[in-house]
């Protein structure tokens, strides 16, 4: 089952065209890394992916489980089951992470139909899958992201993507300086969640998270495409190699 259709992708932000004819296609039970030099439009495509209002896409399609996402608002793309890890988390003042938590949670509950889980229930769900992200249960309790160091604030991401148990989750960790703690965690999160149901569309600048994380495809963006696409050797080579012989050897489209 494709869950994931992008088709002749093409995209831009303030007037400058970033995606350039991208296509990718994702399947259920997959999970899929793009990596790619700064600039290559990595962030750019998971931003048009979850519909950020600054970005317009100017031709071409992207389909989810069938329909076309382009219609749908932001909140929308999250509630059918699109979750987008951003770089840089919100922090919210004055909400109880955990109340927040629940909020998210209810709201994708009653989008398919589900009751609602009151506070105790809440905490008994919740229990495991703060095992999973190794996050101290004192965390629930604080403000929104309000004072986590950049480790915590992944944790708490990772915690909420747990919790909503997306059908396609997006991670954009380039540019994010995560230190190794940090990225076994995301890695543990995205290995706990995959399931035949759902995909992964993992984004890194580094080698390194494919340490933690086996992708059934790599992808090497450049100039707003995909021009290159294989398995777990090829992020071997290219931290090998770089990105540079891409563009020398002017490998073509696959
Ligand atoms: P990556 O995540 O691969 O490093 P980005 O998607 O962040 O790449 O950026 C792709 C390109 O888009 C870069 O050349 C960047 O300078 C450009 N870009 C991003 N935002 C804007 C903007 N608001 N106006 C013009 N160009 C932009
Ligand atoms: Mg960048
Ligand atoms: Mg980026």
């Amino acid at each position: 089952e494709v869950i994931l259709s992008v088709k002749d992708l093409t995209a831009e932000v303030d007037g400058v065209q970033i995606l350039n004819g991208l296509n990718l296609e994702i399947k259920a039970g997959e999970v899929h890394a793009i990596m790619g030099p700064n600039g290559s439009g990595k962030s750019t495509l998971s931003k048009v992916l979850a519909g950020h209002p600054a970005y317009t896409v100017t031709g071409g399609e992207i389909l989810y489980k069938g329909k076309s996402l382009l219609e749908l608002e932001p909140e929308e793309r999250a509630r059918t089951g699109i979750f987008l890890a951003f770089q840089y988390p919100l922090e919210i003042p004055g909400v109880t992470n955990s109340d927040f938590l629940r909020l998210s949670y209810n709201s994708v509950r009653k989008s398919k139909g589900l009751a609602e889980l009151d506070l105790i229930d809440f905490d008994d769900f919740i229990q495991e899958k703060l095992h999973v992200v190794e996050m101290n249960p004192s965390f629930l309790s604080r403000s929104v992201n309000e004072g986590f160091s950049g480790g915590e604030k992944k944790r708490n991401e990772i915690l909420q993507m747990a919790i909503l148990e997306p059908t396609l989750a997006i991670l954009d960790e380039t540019d994010s300086g995560l230190d190794i703690d940090a990225l076994r965690i995301v890695a543990n999160g995205v290995n706990h969640l995959s399931n035949s149901e759902n995909c992964s569309l993992v984004i890194t600048h580094y080698q390194r998270l494919l340490n933690y994380i086996i992708p059934d495809f790599i992808h090497v963006m450049e100039g707003g495409r995909i021009i290159l696409t294989g398995d777990k050797a090829l992020a071997l080579e290219l931290e090998e190699k770089g990105y540079d012989w891409l563009k020398e050897e002017e490998v073509l489209e696959v």
